[in-house]
């Protein structure tokens, strides 16, 4: 069956083109098609821009966070609301396994959690402890198993230091993979947590002050300094939230590293620290590591992303409900960090980049989806429109503006970050590899169609 978009603003690659796109089957047959294609269905979207299906490159569906706190959202109800919001594809980060176990049981258990999916998705491996076999396992899943990025993270429970960062970047490189990191020092934030724990000063208000700017910006030093020492391998850098971290980045950029790819969260730019200042229990709501920054990072993250710096915007979708996260209330480290967004990104990413920022479309779609297709290996199946491409596309209506409230969320947490935040903009139609899955707000899909990308 062929279908026809009509009468839309096209985002290209590299520009903007008026008219419409042919589907046929899961793939984009058509764009303008200079021969009569007779459609069996034509969907008139005059006044409405059509975007590459967006890609979330940070989330976690069905998280054990710890023994006592799962994340809210399951890979169905995770993947109805990106769906929802505009985005097409996640890439999911695997979670720790028990000490000792092979990387590839986590891998398989998450391939039985992500059965549910709605759209498409893919998996960041992770690593807790590096040795000879990790390393060579790695090698291989790279290889092998469709998992070309593994995280690792300089803090929490496994956390990786020098040794890891050389041993993990060295394997990657002989596959051409992409580690992906978690930069906050661990030492830094061990060291405030004591001394908070000791005064018993846990409290909503110090939270951000137990985890500075400093603790990631030395990380991501450390870290951009090892790719480069091993002949610039590329690395990534996971929900950057410092200005100096893009400090850093910027130094070494000059000095002429280029493969190192920075990805800030949608929270990071619409919500600052002050959240941690006022009533504890609400305060308890935004806990996240790393916490939320100053406006003076808020507005550094943004000329970044304005002017190319940073690659992409994330969400590390991780909803915990309201009750599990009041526990932090007197003390912050009682409850789960992580918050919801994968829904509300693109809406009010395209509100506060394009029309209160004048980001152009192209570049919006860029780290909205083609720079994580890129980096991540799935372009031009996924991240793009253009001939041959899945079918994976986004109707945004630019003139039909949503507010954000827990009815319209699909998200099984019952509160979002952004409540009550609007955008101009409204989701109008989504299509995931050439079938319709969302039509003015109403979720159209069914549970399992999502395919594990290969990348
Ligand atoms: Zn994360």
């Amino acid at each position: 069956m062929k279908t026809r978009i009509k009468g839309a603003k096209i985002v290209l690659e590299d520009r903007v083109v008026e008219g419409d796109i042919v589907i046929e089957g899961e793939k984009i047959l058509a764009i303008n098609p200079t021969e009569t294609v007779i459609c069996e269905n034509e969907l008139d979207v005059t006044g409405c821009i059509v975007f590459p299906g967006f890609i979330d490159p940070h989330t976690h569906m069905s998280l054990q966070q710890s023994e006592q706190f799962r994340a809210a959202d399951d890979f169905y109800s995770g993947t109805v609301a990106a769906a929802l919001g505009g985005t097409t594809t996640i890439i999911d980060h695997i979670a720790f396994s028990p000490m000792g176990s092979p990387l590839m049981r986590s891998i398989e258990n998450y391939h039985t959690l992500a059965k549910g999916a709605v759209i498409d998705y893919g998996f960041h491996g992770v690593v807790q402890y590096v040795d000879d076999a990790i390393v060579d396992e790695l090698k291989h899943i790279v290889k092998s198993e469709g998992v070309s990025s593994f995280k690792a993270y300089s803090t929490y429970g496994f956390p990786s230091g020098d040794r890891e960062f050389l041993l993990l970047l060295s394997a990657l490189k002989e596959v051409d993979g992409v580690l992906t990191v978690h930069c906050e020092n661990d030492g830094i934030t061990k060291y405030y947590n004591e001394i908070f724990r000791k005064n018993k000063q846990l409290t909503m208000r110090n939270y951000p002050k137990s985890r500075p700017n400093l603790a990631e910006a030395e990380t991501v030093g450390r870290l951009i300094g090892w790719a480069d020492h091993l002949g610039d391998v590329p690395v990534y850098i996971v929900h950057t939230s410092a200005r100096e971290s893009l400090q850093r980045v910027a130094q070494a950029r000059v000095r002429g590293q280029k493969n190192i790819y920075v990805e800030t969260c949608t929270q990071y730019l619409l919500l600052d620290e002050s959240r941690y200042a006022g009533d504890a229990v609400l305060a308890s709501e935004y806990l996240m590591a790393p916490p939320l920054r100053s406006k003076a990072d808020q507005s550094a993250l943004w000329q970044a992303l304005l002017d190319g710096s940073i690659q992409t915007v994330g969400t590390d979708h991780c909803p915990f409900m309201r009750a599990e996260k009041h526990l932090g209330k007197d003390d912050y480290s009682k409850a789960p960090g992580g918050v919801a967004g994968v829904q509300e990104r693109p809406v009010l990413m395209y509100e506060e980049a394009v029309v209160k920022r004048g980001m152009s479309l192209v570049d919006f779609a860029s780290v909205m989806s083609t720079n994580a297709a890129k980096i991540f290996k799935c372009y031009p199946q996924k991240g793009v429109i253009k001939v041959g491409a899945d079918a994976d596309l986004v109707v945004l209506n630019p003139s039909v503006a949503t507010q954000v409230n827990s009815q319209m969320l699909a998200s099984n947490c019952d509160y979002s970050p952004y409540q009550g935040f609007q955008s101009s903009a409204s989701i109008e139609k989504v299509f995931s590899r050439g079938r319709q899955i969302v039509n003015a707000g109403e979720f159209l899909g069914v549970a399992g169609v999502g395919k594990f990308i290969r990348r």
